[in-house]
């Protein structure tokens, strides 16, 4: 049996119903062949970075467990966002239905074309550390440091958790 590793994924999107686009990616991720969604954090509301003239977006972090290479996995993640009606090559930090981005593998450090880890601007960005920090409290980003250190410096950022639990890992369990 291959070796399972754990995984965190972020979630987000601005357009239309922003919850039922990340519940719907939840089930996509745990019906997916070697992949298991073990906790997730509740949905957070934020306000966009980059490009600020946008929706607010909802965000959430997923833990999974994956026998799947990262670049395996960041392949399945994009072929979600674009089967969600995600079109590459729009403008960048503009408005999307569903943004999966490959947070933590591991504690795999790596930059490459396509696939650098940790994700490169997890660290900066409230959307990501606080849902992160909801699931995994004790958390360290290789290379960068404890997240809820981390969080304190991004307080100043809008983001702000949701009411209600957007997926129950045991509800979801594969059969
Ligand atoms: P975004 O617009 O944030 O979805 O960026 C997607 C681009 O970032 C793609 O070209 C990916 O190949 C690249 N990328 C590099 N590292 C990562 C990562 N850890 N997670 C997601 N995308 C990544």
């Amino acid at each position: 049996m291959k070796k399972a590793h754990t995984a965190f994924v972020g979630l987000g999107g601005n357009i239309g119903d922003r919850r039922a686009a990340l519940e719907n990616a939840l089930a996509v991720l745990a019906d997916a062949d070697g992949i298991t969604v073990d906790a997730c954090s509740r949905l957070f509301e934020s306000a966009p970075l980059g490009m600020e003239r946008q929706a607010d977006f909802v965000n959430a972090v997923c833990r999974v467990r994956t026998t799947l290479s990262p670049a395996q996995l960041l392949a399945e993640l994009q072929r979600m966002e674009t089967a969600a009606g995600r079109v590459r090559g729009g403008a960048r930090f503009g408005p999307r239905a569903l943004d999966l981005d490959l947070l933590l593998y591991d504690r795999v450090q790596c930059a490459g074309a396509t696939l650098t880890l940790p994700h490169p601007r997890m660290a900066g960005r409230r959307f990501v550390l606080a849902p992160l920090v909801e699931i995994a409290p004790e958390i360290h980003i290789p290379g960068q440091g404890r997240a809820v250190d981390l969080l304190a410096a991004v307080a100043g950022q809008k983001c702000r958790p949701l009411g209600g639990v957007l997926y129950s890992a045991a509800a979801a369990k594969k059969n």
